[in-house]
């Protein structure tokens, strides 16, 4: 067991105990490996064992940075296996660090079992803070000075994704709160689609890219705007995303003209019948430009668009 004592803040109030019995949670980068910190370098080069969500992705960067620590797996379904695994490293006074295939553990992220068995057990943990795109976003997006609502995935069904949506933006509308998600790139399109259609030109949002990476790029505007950046540059799609939704009441005062100004009302009906029936097509068209309903839904069945059983009852309604 090697002593831990020089490492900078590094106990969890055992001054002069060196690291046996701690488990440390260590941050890694999420995209630029410069972003590894000196402490985190140096507790995975010191600790005994690495618990990895992925022993190959961790592997090339404990090798990377010269640690023979022996890894053990931690992934999402082995979690309460490697738990017990750790707590016995751990009894038998040696260090565990805790990393994730990219960020920090436990945040959308394997590892909260773990940390519990272990403060469960009565040994320390102790945190080694570093990048987490969460916070990476939170910090650029410039959106409101509130507190924010960490929501991660999603769920990946449409219909349980608009009732999760619905219930957080709720939770987060009650205390004045950002609401922050995480999107794989093969649903990016259709939360940005469901984000567009909920929130309009009522919300600002922010979306961060490929952060800390070569192509990083951030997104800053409308609700309604970002499916139009998403698909202004076909390479976007591909990447990993974080979304920032502001807080209510925080959008321009003329966003709703911007929203007249950023959409031609025939491209935007076009585009929105390519996905949804004409009813729908038309009311959201309706609402994103304040156009009369009958004259966008004459627009829409003048571009083929076949009136449904309820698309006709809706217009004899008119
Ligand atoms: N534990 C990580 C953290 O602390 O951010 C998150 C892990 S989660 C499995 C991976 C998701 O985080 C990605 O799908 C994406 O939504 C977000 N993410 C991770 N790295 C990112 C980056 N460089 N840029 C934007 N989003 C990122």
């Amino acid at each position: 067991m090697r002593c831990f004592a020089d490492v900078p803040g590094g106990g969890a109030g055992m001054e002069g105990e060196g690291m046996t019995n701690r488990l440390y949670v260590v941050a890694t980068p999420i995209g630029n490996l410069s972003d590894l910190s000196e402490r985190a370098v140096q507790t995975l080069r010191e600790v005994d064992v690495v618990a990895c969500e992925d022993t190959r992705v961790s592997r090339v960067l404990l090798r990377h940075i010269g640690s023979g620590a022996k890894t053990i797996s931690a992934h999402e379904h082995n979690q309460r296996k490697a738990a017990d695994a750790v707590v016995s490293h751990l009894r038998a006074g040696r260090s565990v660090a805790l990393v994730s295939d990219a960020g920090t553990p436990a945040i959308s992220d394997p590892g909260t079992l773990i940390v519990a068995a272990v403060h469960d057990a009565g040994f320390p943990v102790v945190p080694i803070p570093g990048p987490s795109a969460v916070a990476a976003l939170l910090s650029c997006s410039g959106l409101s000075d509130a507190p924010f609502v960490f929501e991660g995935f999603l769920p990946a069904r449409p219909k349980a994704r608009d009732a999760r949506l619905a219930s957080v933006q709720a939770a987060a509308d009650a205390i004045g709160a950002i609401v922050v998600l995480y999107e794989a790139p093969h649903r990016i399109e259709a939360t940005l689609q469901a984000l567009a259609q909920r929130h309009g030109a009522a919300r600002r949002i922010a979306i961060g890219r490929e952060l800390t990476k070569t192509f990083e790029e951030i997104f800053r505007g409308l609700a309604l705007d970002a499916p139009g950046w998403l698909e202004a540059r076909p390479e976007r799609i591909r990447g990993e995303f974080v979304i920032a939704i502001d807080r209510a009441g925080e959008a321009p005062a003329d966003a709703p003209a911007a929203a007249h100004r950023t959409f031609e009302p025939d491209a935007l009906l076009e585009r929105l019948l390519q996905d949804l029936a004409p009813s729908r097509a038309v009311k959201l068209a309706q609402e994103l430009t304040g156009l009369a309903h009958r004259d966008l839904y004459a627009r829409a069945l003048s571009m083929g668009a076949r009136a449904g059983p309820k698309d006709a009852r809706e217009e004899s309604d008119e």
